[in-house]
């Protein structure tokens, strides 16, 4: 489903994602890298992978198709990454491939920057707007950035063939395998110029490789919800949702929802979760400390129930509450009796 388009049919869009002037950017920033037959690029795979000087550029680029749908595109890479594998002394780039990774039992499709492939081995390379000042970049960027190839590393090691169940580093007998260290490339100092540095994410791979083994499979969680349930939103030919809101809606409230206020960061219907959890006075939306504090209160209104004495016996988190409201209003009425004293 299409999150973001949904959310926009709830009344609830997401506005967080990249600021535009960030994407366009990172836009002119990589095409002005690749123009030329990538005449800007081949400095950085000079300096950092090692390819040959010369006055021809000896880095292939083929055409991977992309204006065709994910599963063609991802087809046309799987060819053209065979045949730079098959011929070893070749330097071959591939801009924007389409990879395929199974994720929670279905194939996701993935789209790297770009993957050089020389010597029967891949290196995937990121390019990044941020900038590297005085040969330091912001460390969380670096580490979002190495999160996200982590990703497409394990998608060409699928590609390579290596088994689900091994571990991260078997892959070094197989041809077309990747390299467990990716090249990223990032604007010098405020200029044009491209800076490159090889990130080892050997640890961010592994991580992945947990958090995926983790996941539900989607056919299992489709099997849990009632029956008949969909969030299609029928677009029309000019892509235009038609299916009425009100039942979209239901079917939205029909799957609970865990939310916390970390998901306006992470996930489009975050707004509208939000909104849900408000109505119903969800102890959820004040976070997930504050919601295992409370125990067995699950809303609002028990809580504040709870902090007035009006508690069922015997609940901790309810006695808690009241010793806690009869403290404060103790210490408040304290702090009024100084004022008057002192006035
Ligand atoms: S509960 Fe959070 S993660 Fe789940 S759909 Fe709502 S916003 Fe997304």
């Amino acid at each position: 489903m299409d999150k973001t388009a949904l959310a926009d049919r709830l009344g609830q869009p997401a506005p967080f994602g990249r600021s535009p002037f960030a994407i366009a950017r990172g836009n002119i920033f990589e095409a002005r890298l690749k123009a030329d037959g990538c005449a800007a690029l081949l400095d950085p795979l000079r300096s950092r992978l090692g390819l040959p000087a010369g006055d021809d550029s000896p880095l292939r680029v083929p055409d991977l198709l992309p204006r065709s749908g994910p599963a063609a595109r991802a087809a046309r890479t799987a060819q053209a990454l065979a045949e730079a594998v098959a011929e070893p002394a070749a330097w071959t780039l591939l801009d924007h491939p389409m990879l395929r990774l199974t994720v929670a039992g279905s194939p996701a499709y993935l789209e790297p920057d770009a993957v050089v492939v020389r010597g029967g081995r891949c290196t995937v390379v990121e390019i990044k707007s941020f900038p590297v000042l005085d040969g330091a970049a912001d460390p969380a960027k670096v580490g979002a950035a190495a999160r996200q190839a982590a990703v497409y590393v394990l998608a060409l090691q699928e590609a390579a063939g290596q088994r689900a169940d091994s571990g991260p580093y078997d892959t070094q007998e197989l041809p077309g395998s990747p390299e467990l260290s990716v090249l990223l490339v990032c604007p010098e100092d405020f200029s044009n110029r491209p800076t490159a540095e090889l990130i080892d994410i050997r640890r961010e791979l592994a991580t992945t490789r947990r958090q995926l083994a983790r996941m539900t499979r989607i056919d299992e969680l489709l099997d849990a919800l009632p029956p008949g349930t969909s969030f299609d939103l029928v677009p029309d030919v000019a892509g235009q949702p038609t299916r009425p809101v009100a039942e979209l809606t239901a079917a939205v409230e029909s799957v609970p929802a865990a939310y916390s206020p970390e998901c306006l960061s992470s996930c489009e219907l975050g707004f509208h979760c939000r909104s849900q959890a408000r109505c119903e006075g969800a102890v959820e939306q004040l976070g997930r400390g504050v919601r295992g504090e409370l125990g067995s209160i699950r809303s609002v209104g028990e809580a504040l129930a709870a902090a007035h004495g009006d508690a069922p016996e015997g609940d901790e988190a309810a006695a808690r509450l009241g010793y806690a409201a009869a403290l404060r209003a103790e210490a408040l009425g304290a702090q009024a009796m100084a004022g008057a004293v002192a006035g």
